[in-house]
């Protein structure tokens, strides 16, 4: 993909909400800024959606679903409607791609790939939503047929964070459209805009009006009024598992059925074994790329004592020399943090290390310099002599913060891998084979990477363990998180039954 430069002050864009098929502004008339994070400047402004804007969206949604075409369309269609918005999406990746990276601050390096691979979620599950297929049971009964339909759940709320919006949406969306529900999404109060340009390109799809709604706002508004909303038949949740639990929470009010991504504190484990270089190169994806704002960070670094001192060596190397500067450029490796709140967070935890007794051995502050002064940077920061009981290797930072803990054992290995309450995703760098596979089935998490870290697809479910989340997206059985099942009986035999006994 061309990356174009741009300039980042192009005045203020405005932007409505998509419900119904129409762009309305808010009930309340009020709206939010949303900032560009390597200037420190507003750049855009949404509405700030209040408890009867979500209600509209999430009836035009209910309409859709009950009264509209959508409801009656076969798979065939839905997915020809799912084909041409990944075309869309395809022939506008640059401009979305442009809108995160001014959004949420992340490379456009890393957004233009992001973006140019985001049709492939839609051809992908365009593929699926004419095989989303029950079956036929052999019954134990006499003269009864049965059968199992998959019917769509219905209306979809969803919530997104600011880390990855449009991907994070897609793994929701994708599916449940393959499945034939309608969505209503409310995307990170941060980071709005390119949710809102996704939907310009939904709409240009010809998907019939209110199939997809979109209201902006802050979660303690807007995201509680959707997940409460007893109009909401599922809630599709990514972002913090503090938050996580209110919307559990609030789904269980009126039993809407929950997917949750949640957080994370993965290890990524060293043994000395391994080919340190690749080892360390993957450790530094893990952590400072996406300036380590990704649920799947690898920030917490188990590496054998033996190949500790090299290893940390050639991480504090090569994090010294990490290009941190605008987003927007080509050559920069580390953005800024998204918002200023979340610098101040990550520089606290370095501190709260320092605290503890653990040393800072690169990095640790604000970085200086004429280009990174307005914006929200934190250094690529290096903490070693970390014990897992302390703070900052069993709290998420969703920063450039890699902890690092010397180990020894594979048993001791696992043991301090496993002992997090978290269950997201871990790497593994070894040559033994045997033990690869060894130590991937003895970690409790909902993704392993061996010899490599930080790659998904829109094939391979992705989901987590313990508080990381519950239920899978990506790959077919994400499909089946948006599906009801019915099963038909029929009789067969035309006889009268005795109504008293069950069976
Ligand atoms: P967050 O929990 O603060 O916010 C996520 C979303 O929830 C936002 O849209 C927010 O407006 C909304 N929200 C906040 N309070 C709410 C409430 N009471 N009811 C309903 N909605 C509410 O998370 P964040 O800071 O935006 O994102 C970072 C977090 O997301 C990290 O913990 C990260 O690990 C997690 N994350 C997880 C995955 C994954 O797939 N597991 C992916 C990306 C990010």
């Amino acid at each position: 993909m061309q990356i174009v430069e741009r300039p980042t002050s192009q005045g203020v864009r405005e932007y409505e909400m998509l419900i119904g098929g129409e762009w309305v502004g808010s009930l309340s008339g009020k709206t939010l800024d949303s900032t560009n994070p390597f200037t420190g400047k507003a750049w855009a402004t949404v509405q700030e959606a209040a408890a009867e804007d979500v209600d509209r969206a999430v009836k035009a949604a209910r309409y859709a679903f009950d009264e509209g075409p959508w409801g009656k369309m076969t798979g065939t269609e839905r997915a020809r409607l799912l084909r041409k918005f990944a075309e869309l999406l395809g022939e506008n990746a640059e401009e979305l791609a442009y809108v995160e990276s001014t959004d949420n601050g992340k490379l456009l390096r890393e957004m233009g790939a992001q973006m140019k691979g985001l049709p492939e979620w839609y051809y992908y599950f365009a593929g699926a939503a004419d095989k989303v297929q029950g079956a036929t049971i052999p019954s134990d009964k006499p003269n009864f047929f049965v059968y199992t339909r998959k019917e769509p759940i219905g209306v979809v709320g969803a919530i997104t964070p600011w880390n990855s919006p449009l991907l994070l949406l897609s793994f929701k969306l994708a599916p449940a459209l393959a499945a034939g529900c309608t969505f209503v999404v409310k995307p990170a109060e941060h980071t709005s805009a390119s949710t809102l340009e996704f939907a310009k390109l939904f709409e240009e799809a010809g998907f019939p009006p209110g199939v997809f709604n979109v209201v902006t706002g802050y979660g303690g508004d807007a995201g509680a009024a959707l997940t409460a909303h007893p109009g909401v038949d599922k809630v599709a949740f990514t972002g913090s598992t503090e938050t996580g639990k209110l919307v559990m929470k609030s789904a269980a009010d009126h039993l809407a059925k929950v997917t949750l991504e949640l957080g994370g504190k993965s290890p990524n484990i060293v043994f000395d074994d391994a080919d340190l270089e690749a080892a360390s190169n993957g450790v530094v994806s893990g952590i400072f790329a996406a300036t380590g704002q990704t649920c799947i960070a690898g920030s917490r670094l188990l590496v054998h004592r033996k190949a500790h001192d090299e290893v940390v060596e050639r991480l504090s190397e090569r994090a010294a020399t990490i290009k941190l500067g605008d987003p927007l450029q080509t050559e920069t490796e580390m953005g800024p943090s998204a918002f200023r709140e979340q610098m101040d967070k990550v520089l606290n935890y370095i501190d709260i290390a320092k605290g503890e007794g653990a040393e800072v051995v690169s990095g640790g502050g604000r970085p200086a310099g004429d280009e990174v002064k307005d914006g929200f940077f934190v250094e690529p920061t290096i903490i070693t002599g970390v014990d897992n009981e302390m703070r900052v290797a069993r709290e998420e930072i969703f920063g450039p913060v890699l902890s690092v803990i010397p180990v020894e054992s594979e048993e001791e290995i696992v043991r301090i891998a496993n002992d997090t309450q978290y269950g997201l995703a871990a790497g593994v760098w070894t040559k033994d084979i045997q033990r690869a596979h060894r130590v991937a089935h003895a970690l409790r998490a909902g993704t392993v990477w061996v010899n490599s870290y930080r790659t998904l697809s829109f094939n391979t479910p992705f989901g987590g363990y313990k508080t990381s989340g519950l239920g899978r997206e990506n790959g077919l059985e994400a499909v089946e998180e948006y599906c009801e099942t019915k099963a038909v009986w029929v009789e067969l035999s035309g006889n009268t039954r005795d109504p008293f006994t069950l069976g």
